[in-house]
């Protein structure tokens, strides 16, 4: 009973976000350069160009917005893009600027040309909001000093800069900061081949010896998610050296991710449990994300954020305006038969 709990407390291991122990790894792991930087060819393509030109000019970089599910390399991007331009990268996060002031003084201690990364930008207040729009567009500043009839504002000019704002959920930008974006680009999930790659480059930075079929292996349960990629080789790598000579194959990671109950695809129990309910208690769907949510006892920006994304990627659930619905192919994955109408016709 105990253990049950300690189970589905304990932090998913698919879950592409960001943990503690993640942390001190991919600071290691994060790749430097963009020739380093495996897959998102178009955004590299794109980004290599603009950053070549801003050089030449001897100008700041358009501001730049990167969108797409956590773990995908937004924030190792942006890391990319300052060291190529040769200028200082100043990180922080939507919730972490709670006042306009804290905004102001991030803005004035920028030198020429640096990049500001905010992560998670649909997060800031509308106060903050307001306080970037001039910033981003003339590079100025309004502070207004004192308070009732007394009050002024201030105008302060800005050194050049270039913002880079990353979001999972680009739907929730509000349109006047979304439109101050000059290079919008979204990452995808990687493919397989391209996540074998990187869990390659990691396991030799790591020093975890690793055959290219059990890299593999690993690839193709990594939800498309480099963070989790490299997540998954640090809990096998504890397999290999239990169980093995410490070197991971294809044998071993089935083994430990056998035990991790991560699937063939990657699912994990959450998302079994998730389609699931969807088949089992609810004929397949259509049922909204709060109900859902509420059935399994988790949040739904959760169901949203981490398993969503990867299970409609799979062609396993489909979003319809009445609400989620199991796919054939989920049913055939969980192995569950499915029910003809009368008319003869599958029940989806
Ligand atoms: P996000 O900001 O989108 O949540 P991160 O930039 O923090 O994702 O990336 C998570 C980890 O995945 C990084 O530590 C990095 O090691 C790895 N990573 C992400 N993208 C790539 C890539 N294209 N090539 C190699 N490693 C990558």
């Amino acid at each position: 009973m105990i253990e049950t709990e300690e189970l589905e407390f304990a932090p998913r291991i698919v879950s592409a976000q960001n943990t503690e122990e993640d942390a001190d790894v991919e600071v290691t792991l994060r790749p430097q350069s963009l020739s380093e930087y495996i897959g998102q060819d178009k955004v590299k393509e794109n980004l290599a160009v603009y950053i070549e030109a801003a050089k030449r000019r001897n100008e700041p970089l358009d501001h730049v917005l990167l969108y797409g599910p956590p773990g995908l390399g937004k924030t190792t991007l942006s890391g990319i893009i300052a060291h190529e331009l040769g200028v200082n990268l100043r990180v922080t996060t939507g919730p972490a600027i709670e006042k306009p002031g804290d905004l102001v003084s991030l803005l004035t201690s920028l030198s020429d040309n640096d990049v500001l990364f905010i992560d998670e930008i649909h997060r800031l207040s509308r106060a903050v909001e307001e306080i970037l729009y001039p910033a981003l567009e003339d590079r100025v500043i309004d502070i207004i000093i004192g308070k009732g009839p007394s009050a002024r504002s201030i105008r302060m000019d800005l050194k050049p800069f270039t913002l880079i704002g990353a979001t999972t959920r680009a739907g929730q930008l509000s349109s006047p900061l979304r439109d101050r974006f000059g290079v919008i680009q979204r990452l995808e999930l990687y493919n397989c081949e391209q996540l074998t790659d990187i869990i390659r480059r990691s396991s030799m930075i790591l020093g975890i010896p690793c055959t290219p079929d059990g890299a593999t292996e690993l690839a193709g349960r990594a939800r498309g998610t480099p963070r989790i990629a490299n997540r998954l080789l640090k809990r096998v790598r504890d397999f290999a050296d239990v169980m093995g000579n410490g070197e991971i194959t294809k044998e071993i990671a089935t083994i430990a991710l056998g035990r991790l109950e991560i699937d063939k695809l990657g699912l994990d129990n959450l998302d079994r449990r998730l389609l699931e309910m969807i088949i089992k208690g609810y004929g397949g769907g259509p049922v909204g994300l709060e109900t859902l949510a509420a059935a399994l006892g988790e949040e739904a920006v959760t169901l949203e954020d981490v398993c969503e994304p990867y299970l409609m990627q799979l062609g396993f659930l489909g979003r319809t305006p009445r609400g989620r619905c199991a796919t054939k192919l989920a049913y055939e994955h969980l192995g569950i038969p499915l029910i003809s109408g009368e008319d003869g016709q599958l029940t989806l």
